[in-house]
């Protein structure tokens, strides 16, 4: 609960891993590092954890959010996904590119992470700390940067806390990110044209 507890930081070995899995899977928040930034991650399939980001963050609601998945098949379950799509797909995931797709109806996933657009934003990152948290959980996560709205964004641990202490559960540390910039954010048009919304 913001606020209410110091943040614990725990190492992301298998049980560090298995610790985070287990609070997201009780709706908790947890800072987990990507190979652009450290994720402010919550499971995107509940309404209240997602709210949970917003609220941390201090993150106004019409901004959306990225769902992180571990591949192109669970991408699948939520956003619809054409030729064009998947050829960026395979030719950049894992790796730093957000794709920005039509949600499907039977997306399952709470409406506050794409801030109620017809679009949802979707990656699969490449970092070993969070594919293996994804791969230990059953539900994709939304993460934004971990860090306060407004601010820059984290790329150790200590970054982190500045912003966030107190106000999540956990923070999975993975040492320093290596990239320190946002992904790339490309939205794919129905008519196969790819727009840059965010250079990465
Ligand atoms: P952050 O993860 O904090 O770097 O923020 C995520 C970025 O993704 C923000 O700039 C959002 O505006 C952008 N984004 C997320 N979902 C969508 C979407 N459906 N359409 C366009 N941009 C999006
Ligand atoms: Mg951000």
């Amino acid at each position: 609960m913001p606020g209410k507890n110091a943040t614990e930081t725990v190492l992301a070995d298998a049980a560090g891993i298995a610790r985070a899995a287990a609070i997201l899977a009780q709706g908790g928040l947890v800072a987990v590092p990507t190979e652009t930034v450290y994720g402010l991650a919550a499971r995107a399939d509940s309404a209240d954890a997602v709210a949970k980001i917003y609220a941390a963050k201090g993150r106004p609601d019409f901004n959306p959010l990225i769902v992180h998945v571990r591949d192109l098949a669970q991408a699948s379950k939520h956003v619809a996904i054409d030729e064009a799509a998947a050829a960026l797909a395979q030719r950049y995931w894992p790796g730093p590119l957000t794709l920005v797709l039509p949600r499907r109806d039977d997306a399952g996933l709470a409406p506050a992470v794409s801030a109620g657009l017809p679009t949802l934003a979707v990656r699969a990152p490449a970092h070993p700390v969070m594919q293996a948290l994804l791969a230990a959980v059953d539900f994709p996560l939304a993460a934004p940067s971990a860090n306060r709205s407004g601010f820059i964004s984290p790329t150790t641990p200590e970054h982190v806390l500045a912003s966030l202490d107190g106000r999540i559960d956990l923070v999975l540390d993975g040492g320093p990110c290596s990239a320190g910039v946002e992904s790339t954010i490309a939205a794919v048009r129905a008519d196969g044209s790819v727009d840059v919304l965010r250079p990465g």
